[in-house]
């Protein structure tokens, strides 16, 4: 039985596979470090099917509508769902119902409103704080795109105190136009200077189809991968 698009995700992982395992040994990482999800954002639960057919259990939605969707249609897989995406308090009831781990905290509001939902739902929901890494992206702080690394001590605070909620880390993007390999290095001091003070938040999310091998050789612990997997997404109309 061949099914030709099981056959293109079967090819899409074999290749991120071997150049995850390349960017670990010459990172001198063990690969069982470095967790793969797949971003599935825009493509349809049968491929998340697919993929976890293939041994995927880790899964990354951008907008809350279509992961809940997708969270709801494979419910009787167990999956591990990542939500990435910029996240509207008024989206925390839906995420904290079936995320794992948000990636896009970036917010003491958020954190708030996910900590109140979270505790409804009878939940643990992992946090990770989304740092701004570059300087564009810093001067639009609250409107988009992360915490710059000045406040992500305070916001650690508060999240690490919140019923419902775990710190588990960091998550970055790199910013556009700049070396990935300068980026996820200011991540990785980021990180190493949140976890003196919470030493169990040591998840660093970095890396994306284009530039994995820079995150794992600063230290990423998970892969955000889409393209590279499951193929170009046609542009997305809101
Ligand atoms: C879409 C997305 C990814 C995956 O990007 P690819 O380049 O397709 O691998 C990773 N992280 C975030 C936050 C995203 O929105």
């Amino acid at each position: 039985m061949s099914d030709p698009r099981r056959e293109e995700l079967a090819a899409g992982l074999a290749e991120v596979e071997a150049r995850v395992e390349a960017a670990c040994r010459a990172a001198g990482r063990s690969r069982s470090e470095v967790t793969l999800i797949a971003v599935t954002k825009t493509y349809p639960s049968s491929d998340v099917r697919l993929l976890a057919g293939l041994g995927v259990a880790d899964m990354g939605e951008n907008r809350d509508q279509e992961a809940a969707a997708k969270a709801a249609d494979c419910a009787d897989l167990d999956l591990t769902w990542h939500f990435i995406g910029q996240l509207q308090t008024n989206k925390a009831r839906s995420v904290a119902s079936y995320a794992h781990l948000v990636h896009s905290v970036d917010r003491p509001r958020l954190a708030e409103a996910l900590s109140r939902e979270a505790v409804r739902a009878g939940r643990e929901v992992g946090c990770l704080i989304q740092v701004a890494l570059g300087p564009a992206e810093a001067g639009e702080i609250g409107a988009r795109g992360g915490a710059r690394p000045d406040e992500v001590p305070a916001l650690a605070d508060v999240i690490a105190s919140s019923p419902g909620l775990r710190l588990r880390g960091v998550m970055a993007v790199a910013p556009r136009g700049e070396d990935p390999d300068a980026a996820f290095a200011r991540l990785w001091a980021v990180s190493q200077s949140l976890r003196k003070e919470h030493p169990a938040a040591e998840v660093i999310s970095a890396g994306m189809s284009g530039d994995l091998a820079q995150a794992v050789a600063n230290g990423a612990t998970h892969l955000r991968i889409g393209t590279a997997l499951l193929g170009r997404r046609t542009p997305f109309v809101r």
